[in-house]
């Protein structure tokens, strides 16, 4: 069964202007579309847990944390130009930051696949807030994959995040920036925001060749994000063999999206969906988590749910050419893997 998480508190973080694009309507008509599919009745739906920040302090700095909740004890306002507080949102944040932590706990135990409908977003949420030099927030507040990887790593387990969320997940590359315990492989459009993610971001000392960054071109198609999975993300998982994979699930790679220029349809995300399935599976890792990201057009919801159907395996694995994305990205990739297998190799002479 996939647990999936839903839980009306996300509710409390909403516009009154309702011009904001990261609206309530994701979730709701996401989960409504959901109801529709044959993968429903593979579903357990879960509620989220109680706030717990200390599950938001595993990743962030206390500072930003009560900055933050001062902020949103002044009601609704914009606290940058992308993202705004209610009064509840740091409530509702913690909520999906502490059932990250729970998620994370229960998959290595129970082998059961979650998927989290989180809001308001986390991926660009750094220790300290706007990461990597980004100008903002960019609608998130906790990053939620990155409690669930912490959590994990503190356990002793290795982590595969993957973030194929249309924008680069700054803030999640900035917590594990030195953490050779995390691979991240974050696939994005180059260009937008928050402008960061570029293929020399390798991770710091100790850790370069864990972070591995796609900036794909506008125009990106089915068929480049069929090559990345291929080429790089079943490449470096085989390469650095991780226990759990932690998932930043955005859909707003879809070509009806109203904030990128990528031309991905629902079959990317099945496909994606598909070969986490056969990871757990085929026991290949012992644990899955994946969280909501963005996703800001219609598109979101067919691609929403052709990933969970992909994922509890109600749809045939979708074949889709693969092609090259640039040559200037496989050359870049090159000098990342030399990269990734030192550090995997260091590894081993350490264990033994
Ligand atoms: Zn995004």
């Amino acid at each position: 069964m996939l647990k999936l998480v839903y839980d009306e508190r996300h509710r409390l973080h909403s516009d009154p202007l309702g011009t904001h694009p990261e609206g309530v309507w994701r979730v709701e008509k996401s989960l409504e579309e959901l109801r529709n599919s044959p993968a429903w009745s593979y579903i357990e739906l879960v509620k989220a847990v109680e706030p717990d920040y200390n599950a938001v302090l595993l990743v962030h700095d206390r500072v930003y944390v009560e900055w933050l909740i001062s902020e949103c004890a002044k009601g609704f306002h914009y606290i940058d130009p992308d993202t705004y507080v209610t009064q509840h949102t740091c409530d509702v944040a913690a909520s999906f930051a502490a059932t990250a932590r729970v998620s994370a706990l229960d998959t290595i135990r129970s082998r059961d696949p979650w998927f989290i409908m989180a809001r308001p977003g986390g991926h660009h949420a750094g220790r300290r807030g706007p990461a990597m030099g980004a100008p903002t927030l960019g609608f998130c507040i906790f990053d939620y994959a990155a409690v669930a990887a912490k959590t994990l790593v503190d356990l002793g387990y290795k982590v595969m995040i993957l973030d194929f969320d249309a924008h680069h997940g700054n803030g999640t590359q900035e917590i594990f920036w030195c953490e050779s315990n995390v691979l991240h492989i974050d696939i994005h459009q180059r260009y937008i925001y928050p402008g960061t993610g570029w293929l020399s971001d390798v991770g710091g000392p100790g850790a370069e060749g864990s972070k591995i960054n796609i900036p794909l071109y506008p125009g990106s198609n089915d068929n480049h994000y069929s090559w990345v999975l291929e080429n790089v993300v079943e490449r470096a998982r085989e390469l650095y063999k991780p226990d759990v994979v932690v998932v930043f699930a955005g859909f707003d790679a879809h070509k009806d999206d109203r904030l990128t220029n990528l031309q991905v349809s629902e079959l990317t995300y099945a496909l994606y969906g598909s070969y986490l399935r056969r990871l757990l599976s085929e026991g290949r890792v012992v644990g899955l988590v994946s969280i909501l990201g963005g996703g800001y057009g219609q598109g979101m919801i067919k691609s929403f749910r052709a990933f969970i159907e992909g994922l509890v395996g109600v749809i045939e694995e979708p074949v889709i050419t693969p092609k090259s994305p640039g040559k200037d990205i496989e050359e870049g990739l090159e000098l990342v893997f030399n990269m990734l297998k030192e550090l995997v190799l260091h590894r081993i002479r350490k264990d033994t």
